[in-house]
């Protein structure tokens, strides 16, 4: 019998990140939201299309460039379709892509995780590896993600890592959780190890 517990965790994220613009409007800076909606605009052989935000305060539209002047022979007939059809699974994977420009972009904490036992024992006596997939951007920092999830107080997740019985890589407990994040925890001789381990994998605590 294993005594590793290895656990699965997807995160995805309730709020695609916010750029802030200038409003022409609210004559400011302003965060602007995603609204969802594609515009495509086919000007002979050459395509535009734009991923539409709005000012959350007036309802300004800003559009953020997806394709520019692009011959339509090198764009991919599915991707035209989707992008036409306002496809809201592709408008939501546009929303989250990484931002070209520099501008102040805001990232959100909000997250479902959803839970998923790999291999191991529920009950381990040993160790408890939880593998991050986070395929859409967020701001949740990796302490609080651990600390929500695990239902530990942040001053736990800290003091355990300290005495060597949790660690994360690659990177740093406070920074944003990334794709591919993998954290272990001891839980030999922890004394709500069972309730750790329990929480990690989506049961009731
Ligand atoms: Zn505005």
């Amino acid at each position: 019998m294993s005594d590793v517990l290895c656990v699965q965790w997807t995160i995805i994220p309730a709020n695609a990140p916010e750029p802030w613009l200038n409003c022409n409007r609210c004559r400011r800076t302003m965060p602007f939201r995603t609204s969802g909606k594609i515009r495509v605009n086919a000007n002979g052989k050459r395509v535009d299309a734009w991923l539409i935000y709005k000012c959350t305060s007036c309802d300004s539209t800003w559009n953020r460039p997806i394709l520019e002047r692009r011959h339509v022979s090198t764009i991919e007939p599915r991707l035209l379709a989707s992008l036409q059809a306002n496809d809201p699974e592709l408008s939501r994977r546009l929303a989250f892509e990484k931002w070209r420009r520099k501008l102040k972009v805001e990232h959100f904490d909000d997250v479902t995780v959803r839970k998923s036992v790999m291999s191991g024992n529920t009950r381990p006596d040993g160790r408890l590896e939880i593998v991050c997939v986070v395929p859409q951007t967020t701001g949740l920092r990796v302490d609080r993600l651990l600390a929500t999830e695990l239902r530990l107080s942040r001053s736990r997740i800290q003091s355990m890592q300290n005495a060597g019985h949790l660690a994360a890589w690659p990177g740093d407990m406070s920074r944003p959780l990334r794709d591919g994040l993998r954290v272990r925890l001891e839980l030999g001789g922890v004394h709500d190890g069972d309730r750790i381990a329990l929480a990690a994998t989506g049961g009731e605590t």
